[in-house]
Formats: C-alpha cells, structure tokens, sequence
C-alpha cells in the first residue's frame, strides 16, 4: 500500500482525498518509482480544484512532476536505487502522477537526475525552472547572445519568470523584469534583474510595431503582453513564448514578424523530446546556485494540497511549493 492524493468526480466536482492505495492499482509501466518529492505547479491546482479540465479521466492521482528512487526497473537504463526526475508526459493528467509516494511510468519518461542536485532540489527546480531552462536554451539556440541588449521576462515573480530572471543573469544577459508585483522588486533584482517594468505597460492593446526596446523575451503571459513584446523586440530579436498566464489568445499582427524578422519561439515542456530534457537538467544543475534552488521553495506535507491548490489559484502563495509526499 501507498499514500497517494485522489481526485475523483462526484456530482460533477472534483473531490481530492489523501487515501492509502493497493500497488496492484498503478498502471503499467517499466519503472516504479518510490517517490520522494513532488510539487504544486499552476496546473496541478487547476487539476485538483476542478477548476480546469487539466485531468482527463478519473480516478486520479494529480501532479505533472516529480523526482524519487527506482524501486523495480525492467528498463535497460535504470536499476534498483537510481535517482530520478519526471516532468510532464502527461502525468496528473492522462495518467497517475506524482502526489504520491509510489508511481510507475515509463522508463523513457524518466530522465537520471544529474549528480549534483537532491531530490529536494530537483523539486524546488521542478517544472517551472526546467521550463525557463528551455526557455533561454532556445533563445540561445536561436543565436540570442549576452551582450546583444536588454532581455524581457514577463511574469517575472512567477515560478517560470524566477528562474528565468536567474538563469538569464548567470548567462550574462542584461535582464528586464516585468512584474504586477513592484513591491517584489528588491527580490528579483537579487536573482539578477537589472531594472523592472510594470506589468500594465505591456498588458493593454498596443501598436502593432513599436520602439524597439528588447533584444528577447522570455513571456510566461501571452495575450496582448505577447503582442506587445514581438512589437517591442530589436530586428531580428526572438521571444521564448511558455504561458498564458494573461490569455491563450494572442491579439498581434504580423507586422514585427515579417517587417522585423522577429522570430516566436514556441516552448512546451510536456511532450519536448529526452535529449533536450537531459540538456535542460544538466544545465539546471551546471548554472542554478544550490542556494537559489534551496531560496526559493517552501515544504508542505502531501495533506496540505488541496488547501495550498486553493491558496496559489488566489495569488497567495509565493516560490515554489515541494510536495514531501511521506510527510
Ligand atoms: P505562476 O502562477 O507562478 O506565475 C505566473 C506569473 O504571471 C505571476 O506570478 C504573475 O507575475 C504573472 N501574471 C499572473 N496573472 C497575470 C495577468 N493577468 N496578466 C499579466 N501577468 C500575470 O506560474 P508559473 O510561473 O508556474 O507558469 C507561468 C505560465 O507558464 C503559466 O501560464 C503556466 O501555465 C505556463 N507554463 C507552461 C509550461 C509549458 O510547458 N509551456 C510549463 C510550465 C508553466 P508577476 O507577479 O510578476 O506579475
């Protein structure tokens, strides 16, 4: 038996439960994993609170991450006692996930979590700053360089934006943080933010070219803070898109892509091929300072989900969230 957080419907709601669970239950799969972390992400309150159809079927154990050891493997890669991380590939939402102490998944779902960072850290990391590691590796990729002017993280005192901030400024580039949240400015300028923008002056219909501001663009937002950062960015600049955490609609014209040669860079973390994940993970742990990591993270017991899932839906709760699914 394992303890494992359920989501099950019963008049159309979702009801969340913490309820001992017979392993014969788990689905199949080559690896189980005795979990040993697991955290609340944006998505996650969203499945839990029933606010959102995040889950798929029910029952269901809710969490799109998490990292732990390997109890069985009949995959060639891992063996009894190794540790490991998982993000997205559909857990909490098409099947068991990691608001648990046990799951069993895929092994080319998992990835070997790097040497350097524990299972707590990796959960302090977790979904949000894998996402804003792929976020900058695309910039990066795209030829995006320190030194070529001012980049732009919008939602910059979310969990993506954080990181992103973080990562950006260890690299080098000179990093604009734009924040609803003024009052967090010394926090971001610690984690490496240069200067801050107020939130309202992307977030209102714009010009569909304007002064050209931003060499990039990290945006957790979406909607018309999407529009006005393309119409906002150098010839040739390029913007990570990740979040809708404004709108999924995206109110632009095509005006900076085909007058500016700007280039939308799309980022999705769930279903991103194994190689660009492990060269994520290891960058994570080559980059993010270990005191960052532990800085920015709270614990909370595998119980107080529910409560904490209405709580971060209100805008009340701040960093990240570890779930300490034995606790
Ligand atoms: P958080 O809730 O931690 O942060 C979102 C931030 O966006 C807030 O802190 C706030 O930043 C800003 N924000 C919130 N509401 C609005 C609004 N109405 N208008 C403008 N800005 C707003 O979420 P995460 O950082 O975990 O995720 C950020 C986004 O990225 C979410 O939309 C999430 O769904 C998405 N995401 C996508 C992934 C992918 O695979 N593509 C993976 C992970 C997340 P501030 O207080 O600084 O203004």
């Amino acid at each position: 038996m394992f303890n494992a957080l359920l989501l099950d419907k019963e008049d159309e709601r979702t009801v969340a439960s913490v309820q001992p669970i017979d392993e014969s239950r788990l689905a199949d799969g080559d690896v189980t994993v005795r979990i040993e972390f697991s955290t609340l992400n944006y998505k996650d309150a969203l499945a839990i609170t029933g606010k959102a159809p995040v889950v798929r079927k029910f029952p269901m154990v809710p969490g799109i991450d998490f990292a732990g050891v390997v109890e069985h493997s009949a995959h060639a890669d891992y063996k009894p006692g190794d540790l490991v991380v998982l993000n997205g590939w559909g857990a909490g939402e098409t099947h068991w996930g990691g608001l648990a102490q046990k799951a069993r998944v895929a092994g080319d779902h998992l990835i070997a979590l790097p040497p350097k960072i524990t299972t707590r850290q990796a959960m302090a990391v977790g979904t949000a700053g894998y996402t804003a590691m792929l976020c900058v590796q695309a910039l990066a990729q795209h030829g995006v360089a320190p030194g070529d002017g001012d980049v732009l993280v919008t939602g910059a005192n979310g969990g993506v934006g954080s990181f992103a901030v973080t990562i950006l400024a260890k690299r080098g580039y000179r990093v604009i943080a734009s924040t609803g949240r003024p009052e967090e400015a010394a926090r971001l300028s610690q984690l490496g933010a240069a200067d801050i923008v107020e939130r309202t002056t992307l977030s209102a219909p714009g010009k569909p070219l304007q002064k050209e501001r931003f060499a990039a663009a990290v945006d957790c937002v979406g909607s018309h803070t999407l529009a006005n950062v393309c119409a906002s960015l150098r010839y040739g600049g390029a913007v990570a898109a990740c979040g809708l955490a404004q709108g999924m609609d995206f109110p632009a014209t095509v005006a900076p892509f085909i007058l500016r040669g700007v280039a939308l860079l799309g980022v999705d973390s769930v279903y991103v091929p194994r190689p660009r994940r492990i060269a994520a993970w290891n960058a994570i742990a080559d980059e993010i300072p270990v005191e960052t990591i532990e800085s920015v993270a709270s614990t909370i017991a595998l119980g107080e989900t529910p409560d904490f899932a209405a709580r971060l839906l209100r805008g009340e709760v701040k960093g990240r969230v570890i779930v300490d699914v034995n606790a």
